[in-house]
């Protein structure tokens, strides 16, 4: 699959579990020496695709000079070091203050507070589900901002781009130019991902139980992707 394909991996759900913390999660030397394999294999044509801040996942990753798009394809982290970002909503500020304090009142609720966005996690604390999306619906509404849910948590942040549109604009490098993408991804943010690697002539990967999706191959979990791409490695 990955013959003449540029790759492009979600990061939480795809390729490591998801952690009770999102600063929990952990690269294993597997997956770590898995990814640097394919990295040199695909000489520019792979790239990390997260809705984490792109330095983040970068750092999580461990690879020397990654190619990340960060932040729900609104931050490109380049491989020499360079970050390009859409500029942080002022009102986040504020708007982390007030979460922190709703947070204050809810003990589990965690409020992750990213360059381009603000997250409520409610993993640790279910019954939350509810009071955290009817504050962020109103906070989008208020403030203008994009509502983005994902798994056990809900998110604020710059609007004006997702992870489709991040592909999009990679497939414009020189490297992956006339290739066609092959996306992994677990969550609803990834959907759009799945949607343009279809499109654009290449596949789309769901990564988890079988739901309505883009992605025409399914695997069940990060380690059967580990798995894929291990022996993806070897042909
Ligand atoms: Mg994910």
């Amino acid at each position: 699959l990955l013959a003449g394909a540029s790759l492009f991996l979600d990061f939480d759900g795809t390729l490591v579990d998801i952690a009770a913390r999102p600063d929990a999660v952990r690269v294993g030397p597997r997956l770590a020496s898995v990814l640097g394999r394919l990295a040199r294999q695909l000489d520019g044509r792979m790239a990390l695709v997260s809705g984490r801040p792109a330095r983040e996942v970068a750092s999580l990753v461990g690879l020397g000079a990654p190619l990340v798009a960060g932040s729900h394809g609104m931050e490109f982290l380049h491989p020499d070091g360079t970050l390009e970002s859409a500029p942080r909503p002022p009102v986040l500020d504020q708007l982390r203050e007030d979460w922190r304090r709703f947070a204050a009142g809810l003990a589990g609720v965690l409020v992750e507070d990213k360059p381009l966005g603000t997250a409520l996690h409610y993993r640790l604390r279910p019954d939350a589900a509810e009071a955290c999306h009817r504050l962020a619906a109103e906070a989008a509404q208020e403030h203008g901002l994009h509502l983005q849910t994902g798994k056990m948590m809900v998110e604020l942040r710059a609007a004006g781009g997702d992870k489709g549109s991040a592909i999009r604009t990679l497939m414009q490098r020189p490297a992956m130019q006339g290739t066609h993408p092959v996306f992994l991804g677990d969550d609803d943010t990834d959907e759009p991902g799945l949607v343009v690697a279809e499109g654009l002539g290449g596949a789309g990967i769901l990564v988890g139980a079988p739901r309505p999706t883009a992605a025409r191959y399914i695997l069940a979990d990060p380690a059967a992707v580990l798995d894929w791409l291990e022996q993806e490695l070897t042909l």
